[in-house]
């Protein structure tokens, strides 16, 4: 499966920060792996501009559940779309645990994106605690079962497991949880999707470097990653990707 590698650059980047993105073109010309760089919001349209006719596609770190409306510094998915971006990252837990975002929350917004013709990563993951007291798996299943769109497909959808204790610590799981995980969450995927659920890619992320990215990508149901501190920097981003191609 053609892997996917998105960097989430979460509340950081100025117009200067585009610069990066020239670079990461010039560094990862034909990589056979997708490549999504998510900036925030500010910088999308121009991001779009800049990665235009090449290789790298641009997403979004969040969308609303509906089209339009009194939601005051909310913003939806067709605004992203006419933006440029093609991707936008659901569920992040960053997300779940500031804004209290649910899966159902979740789930409509990968709706939403979907008609808006874009792709969503939809982010599951597990606390310490919660993995101390032996429940990740349930956790993330659950999490998985509840957030996936209404139509979910390969084409629309992807996963992203990311331990929150993993994510900016560089604590990053063993490759046997990583792969237990993964499995697990391809079964889900199976049991809800059918066949079309072996496709859809699951990435990791939590703590992604170009020292640790080969052996993750090396597991089986590991299909990319979703890089939050090392995909600010364009030359630690290539390094990722060309362990991924
Ligand atoms: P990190 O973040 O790579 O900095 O750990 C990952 C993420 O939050 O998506």
């Amino acid at each position: 499966m053609r892997k996917l590698i998105a960097g989430n650059w979460k509340m950081n980047g100025l117009a200067s920060s585009l610069e990066e993105i020239e670079t990461l073109k010039g560094l990862t010309g034909g990589a056979a792996c997708d490549i999504v760089v998510c900036p925030p919001f500010t910088l999308i349209e121009k991001a779009a501009q800049q990665a235009r006719g090449s290789h790298i596609a641009i997403g979004a770190q969040d969308c609303h559940t509906k089209t339009s409306g009194a939601f005051t510094s909310d913003i939806s998915a067709a605004m992203l779309c006419e933006a440029g971006a093609r991707f936008v990252i659901l569920g992040h837990s960053e997300r779940r645990a500031v804004y209290h975002e649910t899966n159902m929350i979740v789930a409509r917004k990968a709706t939403a994106a979907q008609e808006a013709g874009l792709a969503s990563i939809i982010c599951v993951g597990e606390t310490r605690a919660e993995r101390d007291e032996g429940i990740a798996l349930d956790v993330v299943r659950r999490q998985l079962r509840g957030s996936l769109p209404i139509a979910a497909a390969s084409a629309n959808t992807a996963i992203a497991y990311e331990p929150v204790w993993a994510i900016g610590t560089g604590l990053v799981p063993t490759i046997d949880q990583i792969d237990e995980v993964h499995r697990s969450l391809r079964q889900i995927l199976e049991q809800e999707l059918g066949q079309e659920g072996r496709l859809v890619r699951i990435l990791y992320g939590g703590s992604v470097k170009s020292s640790n990215a080969s052996s993750i990508f090396d597991v089986p149901d590991v299909n990319g990653a979703l890089v939050g501190g090392a995909s600010l920097k364009a030359s630690d981003f290539a390094e990722i990707i060309s362990a991924a191609a």
